[in-house]
């Protein structure tokens, strides 16, 4: 089956129960056992739930991997990949992550596990970090990223973790399963935040990881358990909606990101326009073999610094001043006011995140009006 089936029939048969076309929300938090010991197959939702076994399925199946399980958001599913790292463990990251991932990693330093950052858009950094030591248990990857839009080549970063056992998580968020397949490049496990593009509509916060191999699904569902940081079941339902309409909008999003990065990259007010879909993006070709489409994020360094920053996002109509990003809506979003306020400043310009930089998480709104909203507050 293609994509538009897929999300709507993959792993999502009607109930055999009732004949419901959509799964039960299943609002308990126990089941009734016919015998001490002896269940219907479910025993306590922080164990598991109906509700949220069939989201689990469905992102499993759409991911291509063997398996998924969900979270009450997307820093908590990282939380709980990174509980298997103890103390003496190492990671290598991306030095442009999600800031909440950013911190965790901080908090990870503290346990004393070792965190190296590098720009794994460069995959000669990849190399030398793996070879700096005799070991790192996890590379940890995010492509695109945010938010900056660079690219890291998966199967090439891929390829070099596994000629030295290094296992490899990908946050798969900014591209969403409809544009990139990280497991299918040969990584361990797809990071997601649902609040994103899975759910697509900015109502709910939730998270899962996806497995490629059977063993370490069932490690991490005995983790899940443990952590106890999982979505509760009417949330679930929601990014099981919002998936049916994945497709539809995903393509919506990216046709909307390449007119407003368009136009940006020729407004006289804009120093750099990011987009990994612009021709002269370092991130392009790379892009163009792993990704179906560019994605709906778009970054814009704006002449002037943060007072024109600011000055643009208050007389923007159409998108709304907030952070989060993949829901219908366009946003805008000031990096070193609000996603990465938590970064110090030293260490944002360095990576680029410098303070005239805005990010826009392009809505499917009407291109035009976002182009004219756009037009209007840079005049
Ligand atoms: C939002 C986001 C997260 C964190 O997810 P929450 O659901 O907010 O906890 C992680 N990675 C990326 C790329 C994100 O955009």
């Amino acid at each position: 089956m293609n994509w538009d089936t897929r999300l709507i029939h993959d792993g999502q048969a009607p109930d055999p129960l009732t004949g419901a076309v959509n799964v039960p929300v299943y609002l308990t938090s126990t089941f009734a056992e016919t015998a001490p010991g002896q269940a219907k197959g479910y025993v306590y939702s922080r164990t598991g739930n109906p509700t949220r076994a069939a989201l689990e399925r469905v992102l499993g199946r759409l991911e291509g991997g063997v398996g998924s399980l969900a979270f009450g958001s997307g820093l908590a599913a990282t939380s709980a990949l990174l509980m298997a790292y103890p103390n003496g463990s190492r990671i290598v990251a991306g030095d442009d992550l999600y800031a909440g991932t950013w911190r965790l990693l901080q908090v990870a330093r503290t346990h004393g596990v070792r965190v190296d950052f590098i720009d794994t858009s460069d995959l000669a950094n990849v190399r030398a970090a793996l070879e700096s030591t005799p070991k790192t248990d996890l590379l940890y990857l995010e492509t695109p990223t945010n938010p900056l839009l660079k690219v890291t080549d998966l199967r090439g970063a891929i390829a070099l973790a596994r000629s030295r056992r290094t296992r490899v998580a990908v946050d798969n968020t900014f591209a969403s399963p409809v544009l990139q397949r990280p497991l299918e490049l040969g990584a361990d496990v797809v990071v997601h935040s649902t609040t994103k593009y899975l759910g697509g509509h900015s109502d709910l916060i939730g998270g899962a990881l996806v497995f490629r191999s059977k063993p370490l699904l069932e490690k991490y569902r005995w983790y899940q358990n443990t952590q106890g940081g999982v979505p509760g079941p009417l949330d679930c339902f929601l990014v099981l909606r919002g998936i049916h309409t994945m497709g539809l909008r995903v393509r919506a999003h990216c046709a909307n990101a390449r007119k407003v990065a368009g136009f940006l990259s020729k407004h006289p007010r804009i120093l750099r326009t990011l987009y990994p879909g612009l021709p002269g993006h370092p991130g392009y070709d790379v892009a163009r073999r792993q990704m179906d489409d560019f994605g709906g994020m778009v970054s814009a360094e704006v002449r002037g610094g943060l007072a024109v920053a600011k000055r643009v996002v208050r007389r923007l109509k159409v998108f709304t001043l907030a952070e989060s990003l993949g829901g219908v809506e366009s946003l805008v979003n000031v990096p070193a006011l609000m996603t990465h306020r938590s970064v110090p400043k030293e260490l944002r310009e360095q990576q680029g995140i410098r303070d005239g930089l805005l990010r826009f998480s392009v809505g499917v709104e009407d291109a035009s009006d976002l182009v004219a909203d756009l037009r209007q507050a840079l005049q």
